[in-house]
């Protein structure tokens, strides 16, 4: 197999193919810690994409409570289970996260599901993977807001209830699409051929005049984000919304929008973008673009599962209030750092942190200018300054689409107006 380098884990890795990069990569990043589990997010996706007979099990976009919750059920349990039994012990991060880019989060050490190849079926393809069973993708959001399973059966949980006994358990929303992974699972394992990254934004799409519904790509996504439609006999996946990628919404005037899912989203805790790729997979440097901040400046934002080896184009603010070794496995060695800055931001990042949801549109830019001191205080120990800083948002047009202040901006409506009683 040929080898591509992969940032995310630290160093080279197998991959069917040889690595091919988009000039620029459909990205995001969700700040879980202020994900209210609305729903929105899933039902703009719903009521755009899959609302077809045939799709009633399919929902491309989703939000899950973790740890017990999952779209299919148990579906990162059940990859990690793999890999554990692939590579019993070694499964293990060296090393420590650093300035260095080409591995940011250390290294991984243990093997990728291009890697564990122990485990792979006769007829499978190069992935390391699993269908789920049709019951497994019934139930989108089941156990929602349960923070406990049943004390010593795996796999399973209370049906009678629970109890939330105040401050002793934990529970979080992590809303999820498909990653557009930088080495896809779901195109390594097609053997038709069927499944291709667009070069000019990085979004997986499946060709499905191609596809004839070998369910490959559903047994190899990590993420199980490729879903099978039983009257097509064809695969699908989440299209990343690319009409709007690319400025076909008249609304914007051939200006990239965000997905539905993005702009759809009550807790603001959205953000996706195009990000410039150098040739050999690295983000380019642009410093004031957002999400290049967020991730490689501030390095809030981190990949899910990074494990995996798909390099995902997903990046997440972890929780701050999760038992840390959890977060470890789940977003990588980033996570202390990733807290403490979070929990502590600077005046850049609060500023940056404005951005979510104020628009629709892909931003491409930031800038902020500097305003006056409105709060100082010490809190856990440390001292906090606060300033009213405005941030600037340009498209990709190089226009502002909006400026908006730390502090939010309060409206006080006259006393007599239109709605007056
Ligand atoms: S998340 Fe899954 S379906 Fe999406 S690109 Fe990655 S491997 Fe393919
Ligand atoms: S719309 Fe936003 S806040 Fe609501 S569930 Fe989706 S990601 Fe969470």
């Amino acid at each position: 197999m040929p080898k591509v380098h992969n940032w995310q884990i630290g160093r080279e890795m197998a991959y069917p193919y040889k690595a091919a990069f988009p000039r620029r990569q459909f990205a995001f990043v969700f700040n879980t810690n202020r994900c209210i589990a609305c729903q929105s997010c899933t039902m703009a996706c719903k009521s755009t994409w899959t609302f077809n007979k045939g799709q009633e099990q399919m929902w491309w976009a989703n939000v899950e409570t973790k740890p017990y919750g999952g779209y299919p059920q148990f579906w990162d349990v059940k990859i990690l289970d793999l890999l554990e039994k692939a590579n019993a012990g070694n499964q293990r991060w060296s090393g420590k996260p650093s300035a260095d880019s080409k591995r940011p989060y250390g290294q991984f050490d243990g093997q990728t599901i291009f890697e564990a190849q122990k485990m792979l079926t006769p007829d499978s393809a190069r992935v390391l993977g699993y269908l789920p069973s049709d019951e497994e993708w019934n139930s989108p959001n089941i156990y929602e807001d349960n923070p406990v399973g049943k004390k010593g059966v795996r796999y399973e949980f209370d049906k009678t209830g629970v109890e939330l006994p105040e401050h002793k358990t934990w529970f979080f929303y992590l809303a999820r699409i498909c990653n557009h992974c930088s080495y896809p699972a779901c195109l390594a394992a097609c053997p038709r051929q069927a499944i291709y990254k667009r070069p000019e934004d990085g979004i997986v799409l499946i060709d499905q005049k191609e596809c004839r519904g070998y369910r490959k790509c559903v047994e190899a996504c990590p993420y199980k984000k490729s879903m099978y439609r039983g009257n097509t006999r064809v695969s699908e996946k989440c299209i990343a919304c690319y009409p709007r990628v690319e400025g076909k919404d008249p609304e914007t005037k051939g200006q990239p929008m965000e997905t539905r899912c993005m702009t759809a989203c009550i807790g603001q805790i959205r953000m996706q973008g195009l990000v410039k790729m150098n040739r050999d997979g690295a983000w380019a440097e642009d410093r004031y673009h957002p999400l290049y901040y967020l991730v490689h400046v501030a390095k809030v934002a981190l990949p899910l599962y990074p494990q995996f080896g798909t390099e995902p184009n997903g990046y997440y603010i972890p929780p701050r209030w999760v038992p840390r070794d959890y977060l470890r496995q789940m977003f990588g060695p980033g996570v202390d750092e990733a807290i403490e800055r979070y929990a502590n931001p600077d005046r850049e990042l609060l500023a940056v942190l404005q951005l979510f949801r104020r628009s629709n549109r892909i931003i491409s830019r930031y800038q902020i200018k500097e305003g006056p001191k409105v709060y100082e205080a010490t809190l856990r120990g440390k001292k906090i300054t606060l300033y009213n800083d405005t941030v600037i948002a340009y498209g990709q047009d190089g226009k502002e689409i909006f400026r908006t202040t730390v502090e939010e901006p309060l409206h006080v409506r006259p006393a007599q107006h239109a709605n007056s009683i």
